[in-house]
């Protein structure tokens, strides 16, 4: 059963044109650190939207930069001013792996953040446990890097990494999981959202539909015996059935699956997921499998 999915909520996106004639000086400041001199030019734009705070960098004395993965504006990053004093309007709301309604006054170049709200305290269950907390970071470092375009939306993106960030927080609907092979769909399900689906029928170097019990990272997937690259691994039929459950976040049928076969197909995800994102997975190293 496919559960990753959440209800719809209302968006409303506020272009102010009178307010922003009304008040010329009385913009946000957008340029941290820089001056403050009003343009006359800029519209002063306010966006709501929900999202998951991917990851945040140091500003100055007490902002920070939030970079969130949004349902309708896709990967945002904004200021949060006084984010780091201890009495801030905005508590921890802003931390990594929270979901928050947000909304952002646009600026020339970074917008500032004026309301968070959380939506879901995912990080509670995350942070106390480590092989969560893990797997969390590392499913937030896949979201930044595969949505490399800023202010362009990607849904299936958003719903993909809150759903796993859920199952991670919550457990599914078909009970607890290990935090790993929620990872591991996670994995596979955003890169193939990104174009880089597994070939798990057939061989993904001949094409021929017949045995392909082996896997290759670089050659994309399941690799027969004639084809298969120096590196790849023996994959028996029970772990070709297990990735194509991952894939398909089909958990039933992950429920009887043998530790050792978890364990291997954890690491030729790993393996899989490192080869298409340049530079590798920073967090994966941290994963307990
Ligand atoms: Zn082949």
């Amino acid at each position: 059963m496919v559960e990753w999915s959440a209800k719809p909520t209302v968006v409303a996106r506020v272009v102010d044109l009178a307010e922003a004639k009304r008040r010329p000086d009385d913009r946000p400041d957008d340029r941290p650190g820089g001056d403050h001199r009003p343009c006359h030019n800029d519209l002063l734009a306010t966006f709501n939207d929900e999202g998951v705070v991917l990851r945040t960098h140091k500003l100055g004395e007490a902002d920070r930069i939030i970079t969130v993965l949004t349902r309708q504006h896709g990967k945002v990053r904004a200021v949060a001013k006084g984010v780091r004093r201890t009495l801030s309007r905005f508590g921890g709301r802003l931390e990594p792996f929270s979901q928050i309604d947000l909304q952002i006054v646009e600026g020339r170049s970074l917008g500032i953040i004026t309301q968070a709200v959380s939506r879901q305290l995912f990080g509670q269950a995350l942070l106390t446990d480590y092989s969560r907390y893990t797997a969390a970071e590392a499913m937030v470092e896949t979201a930044d890097r595969l949505v490399e375009q800023e202010n362009e939306p990607a849904l299936q993106q958003y719903w993909l990494l809150v759903g796993a960030l859920r199952a991670l927080g919550g457990g599914t609907s078909d009970g607890p999981r290990p935090a790993a092979m929620i990872l591991d769909s996670y994995l596979l399900r955003a890169l193939a959202v990104a174009g880089y689906a597994p070939v798990l029928a057939g061989c993904a170097i001949c094409r021929r539909p017949d045995r392909a019990d082996f896997f290759s990272p670089q050659a994309g997937g399941l690799v027969c015996s004639r084809c298969r690259p120096a590196g790849s691994a023996a994959v028996s039929p029970t772990a070709q059935a297990y990735l194509g459950a991952l894939v398909a976040g089909d958990w039933d049928a992950t429920r009887t699956i043998p530790d050792r076969i978890q364990h291997e197909t954890s690491g030729l995800i790993a393996a899989f997921a490192n080869w298409h994102l340049e530079r590798g997975l920073r967090s994966l190293r941290h994963v307990v499998r």
